[in-house]
């Protein structure tokens, strides 16, 4: 495993999901690329790709009710961003089934395990809305084995904690589609680095915080195959010793640590840009008695004021090695950007003249948000529990414990300051020479990664995607597989990929 390189072409700051699928893929595309990662922490992968610090669900677009908020003026559902989300992730199956049949990766199950994606609702006026979305997801070939049911003993068959002791008087439904998927976002990015720092020319450095991101000088004297774009100096956390090289191309892939290093770069286009974090908590349960009682992740509606992103489920997990289950999201208050590197001064170190406004607009026009952040993080394990009962009415709090989940920094751009809103979504800002990349926003993120960095790589280094190469790395990309006509085509690649990664 190397840790330095000389005379990198490519340096990514970050050893997240984003960085790990983007070095891989990169690699993957041209094998005399030279690679330099940096990652601030001692361990790869800790901040939000950890396991632990987000909820594993392969977004495929199956289950998360928060795709499709509300019906359509002419009362139908509208299932347009499900099917876009299915065939998003779709890639990321794609590329992991690549790595595994490559011999790049071993072991698909330590990071990748199917488990089946419920929607459960409860009240007359929900029921309805999932009857209709059912309708409209199973006319399309990605959802055509979805069911629906409101009958409480085939819901209970799937998922028997969701009915016992609920109120009988209360209508309840659910969907259900075997084939979603729990993924470990942490360990699949350990892997694709550690084959990456196996390569001749590429190198993983752990404990190295990029500390310096400045235009190069163009100086073809150093050696370097062409002019350089970027100096960039990290220093060794450790020792305080810092090293710096130059490299063509940038991708900051550093989460919550982006922006702060967005603004250290100068660019234009970040002027304006302003991060917004939001922390959470799991409720988590190791009782193998309830745990192996719930084979599913199951989605429910938002609650009123939460972000889309604090949508609660009750999921099935497999962490370390083993079941879990996990509960929440529970948003809380936070001005750190990082757990692991961050401090409670991230926030404000952020905050500079071209953005105050922006962040100030922001907090004016959200109080309910900020409201409810502050809400949640004064909870009591009752409040906690009452919410768990809405999905598992005989939920005891002797059995669950609360722990850490990770930080989301939320991008806001100048635009959505002056309308006072906050976007969930995840936002790629590239320069205009193409020269650096950076990923901010988080959701959803980590499943739909190897579109974002395929995106990245379509804007940076396009001749990589002109040859047949892709198809053999990526075998879905450069097809629309949403048309009718394709389902057949789909199903081959979307079957092989999922045999690779042992899913079936
Ligand atoms: C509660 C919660 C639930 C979630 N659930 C899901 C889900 O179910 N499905 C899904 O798809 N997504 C989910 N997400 C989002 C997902 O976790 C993120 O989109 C994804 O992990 C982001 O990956 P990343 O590589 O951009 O960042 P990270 O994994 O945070 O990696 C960034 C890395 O950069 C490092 N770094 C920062 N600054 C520097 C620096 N200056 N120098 C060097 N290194 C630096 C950090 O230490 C860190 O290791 C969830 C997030 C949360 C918080």
């Amino acid at each position: 495993m190397n840790s330095h390189i000389e005379n990198p072409d490519v340096v990514l700051i970050g050893s997240g999901v984003m960085s790990a699928n983007l070095g891989a893929l990169l690699r993957r595309l041209d094998p005399a690329l030279r690679i330099q990662v940096y990652e601030a922490a001692d361990e790869l992968a800790y901040e939000s790709s950890n396991g632990w610090n987000n909820a594993g669900t392969g977004h495929a677009g199956i289950c998360e009710l928060s795709y499709t908020p509300t019906r359509e003026p002419d009362g139908t559902v509208n299932v347009k961003k499900l099917i876009d989300i299915f065939q998003e992730f779709e890639q990321s199956l794609q590329f992991w089934g690549h790595a595994i049949a490559s011999g790049m990766i071993a072991q698909p199950k330590e990071f990748i395990n199917p488990v089946q994606h419920i929607s459960f609702v409860h009240g007359a006026e929900q029921v309805e809305f999932l009857r209709d979305r059912h309708a409209g997801m199973a006319a399309h070939h990605f959802f055509a084995p979805m069911e629906f049911s409101t009958d409480r003993a085939k819901i209970g068959a799937w998922a028997p904690l969701l009915t016992e002791g609920r109120d009988p008087a209360v209508p309840i439904a659910a969907t259900k589609m075997d084939g979603g998927t729990d993924v470990n976002f942490g360990v699949v990015s350990r892997k694709l680095l550690g084959w990456l720092a196996d390569q001749a020319g590429c190198g993983v450095a752990a404990g190295h915080k990029v500390v310096g991101l400045h235009r190069a000088a163009e100086d073809v004297g150093r050696g370097l195959r062409t002019p350089p774009a970027w100096e960039v100096t990290a220093r060794e956390l450790k020792t305080g010793s810092e090293r710096t090289v130059h490299a063509k191309f940038v991708f900051v892939g550093a989460g919550g640590g982006s922006l702060a290093l967005l603004q250290l770069a100068g660019l234009p286009e970040a002027k304006g840009l302003g991060g917004f974090p939001i922390g959470g908590h799991w409720l988590v349960c190791e009782d193998p008695a309830i745990v192996s009682r719930h084979q599913a992740k199951v989605y429910g509606q938002n609650l009123p004021e939460a972000p889309t992103m604090a949508v609660p489920h009750l999921d099935q997990r497999i962490l370390d090695g083993k079941k879990t289950l996990l509960f929440g999201p529970f948003a809380a208050w936070t001005t750190r950007f990082l757990h692991r590197t961050g401090s409670w001064t991230d926030l404000p170190a952020t905050v500079k003249p071209h953005n105050l406004g922006t962040l100030l607009k922001i907090a004016a026009t959200n109080f309910p948000l900020v409201r409810y952040l502050l809400q949640q993080g004064t909870q009591s394990m009752e409040d906690r529990m009452r919410v768990m009962r809405i999905f598992y009415p005989n939920a005891q709090a002797k059995d669950w414990k609360l722990v850490d989940g990770g930080i989301r920094v939320q991008a806001i751009k100048k635009t959505d300051g002056e309308a006072g809103i906050v976007h969930f979504g995840t936002e790629v800002l590239t320069s205009a020479d193409k020269s650096l990349s950076a990923l901010l926003g988080a959701s959803p993120g980590a499943s739909v990664s190897v579109n974002i960095v395929l995106e990245v790589i379509k804007q940076c280094f396009p001749a990589l995607l002109s040859g047949p190469r892709i198809t053999e790395v990526v075998p879905t990309y450069g097809t629309d597989y949403r048309a009718p006509e394709k389902a057949a085509e789909f199903d081959k690649l979307a079957t092989a990929a999922r045999k690779q990664l042992e899913l079936i």
